[in-house]
């Protein structure tokens, strides 16, 4: 048995308790929480500061950890994405090693579970080997070409196959964003889930795309045109961006949109007007990198939005830690309450990934990680920028 003790600790389903205890048996399962004083007789580890679960990243791209550093900030989304597709040739042995880095990286930064966008096989052997569970997402986009749909479908089943789903990890298809993914790719993907999946989508991370949606207008067009494509398969919608994957997806599955940079008030109701099952994930240390914005975080919450955090790639980021993203919050939204944060980042996360049966919350019978944010507790006002999370249970 150990014994965990900080000025407060955050189970996250229920309040926070101060000079609370959290025992663990040797496999790292709860055993019991509460007061410290029910566990006076016992041999407790303290530390100063708060203890929170273990943090869920909802959005990443492992298979392109090999990219960080490469394409400079600030120039948004377009320009952006023209320099990713053009990276190529990379040693795969690289490639390899730097995933196995940040794989480990992330779970010395107290990170438990990772929703992971894949492209490639690329990570399949960390991801298994790996003491973070990964729920990953077949990410498919056929350019807004119906031409390529089927070569599409066809290139991407043999990567969701290479994927494995088991006890731990989780697997599901689902479509890059609005403005990359055919109505006929929105449809096939929308048949192949199920209501016990989560189906997660780029949203709303520039003005261009709800433009593009609305009207097919906008820098989108060049974009195209930049890859060789004079005719895009597109029917403008008349109205934003996150309309058209909601024409298509089904509503019973759990739909993790990711970014909302761009996403309005209307936005956020139509959406949890369509299914109660959504869930919105912010990157904003990404959103910072590639278009100097963030989203409204006051509309989310107005709205009670199920919120959760996400580092997003190394191509867009300084570092993949959920803690360093709920400072970046912190420190330009700081009207949001810790608690909050603390709950997008851990039990938020754990749901929209169907992970919160062993995730997301200290509770009896879960095994959610242990994580120490040394700080001030100051009797509850305390500044967590400055900080760093270190994971004490492993
Ligand atoms: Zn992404």
């Amino acid at each position: 048995m150990r014994y965990y003790s900080a000025d407060c600790i955050y189970p996250i389903s229920q309040a926070p308790i101060k000079n609370g205890v959290v025992a663990l048996d040797d496999q790292g399962v709860i055993t019991s929480i509460g007061k410290k004083e029910a566990f006076a007789s016992q041999n407790i580890h303290h530390t100063k500061g708060i203890i929170l679960p273990g943090f869920i990243n909802t959005h990443c791209h492992l298979e392109l950890s090999h990219l960080k550093g490469k394409v400079g900030t600030g120039t948004g989304l377009i320009d952006f994405l023209k320099k990713v597709v053009a990276f190529r040739d990379t040693d795969p042995a690289f490639i390899l090693q730097r995933i196995k880095e940040e794989d480990a990286y992330m779970l010395q930064e107290g990170i438990v579970a990772v929703g992971d966008i894949s492209n490639s096989i690329d990570t399949t052997l960390t991801k298994k080997n790996s003491a973070i569970r990964y729920y990953t997402f077949v990410e498919m986009f056929d350019f807004m070409q119906s031409s390529m749909t089927q070569a599409t479908i066809q290139q991407y089943e043999e990567v969701f196959k290479a994927h494995e789903a088991n006890e731990k990890n989780n697997k599901s298809k689902v479509p890059h964003a609005p403005y990359t993914v055919t109505s006929s790719l929105m449809k096939f993907i929308a048949e192949q889930s199920t209501p016990a999946d989560t189906i997660s989508i780029h949203n709303q991370e520039t003005p261009p795309e709800n433009e593009f949606l609305e009207t097919k207008t906008g820098a989108f067009n060049a974009f195209f045109k930049h890859f060789g494509f004079n005719n895009v398969d597109l029917e403008p919608i008349g109205n934003s961006a996150i309309h058209y994957p909601m024409a298509y997806l089904n509503p019973k599955s759990k739909t993790l949109f990711v970014h909302n940079t761009q996403t309005t008030k209307e936005d956020i109701e139509a959406a949890q007007q369509w299914s109660d099952k959504v869930y919105w994930a912010t990157c904003p240390n990404a959103n910072l990198y590639i278009e100097n914005a963030l989203p409204n975080y006051q509309w989310f919450l107005d709205n009670n939005s199920k919120m959760t955090i996400g580092t997003d790639s190394l191509t867009s980021n300084w570092q993949l830690s959920i803690w360093e993203e709920i400072k970046t919050i912190n420190k330009f939204q700081s009207y949001i309450p810790h608690q909050d944060l603390f709950k997008w980042a851990c039990l938020n996360g754990a749901e929209a990934l169907s992970f919160d049966d062993q995730l997301g919350s200290l509770e009896v019978g879960k095994k959610p990680g242990i994580v120490s944010i040394e700080l001030d507790y100051n009797d509850g006002d305390f500044n967590i920028q400055g900080t760093q999370a270190k994971r004490l249970d492993l």
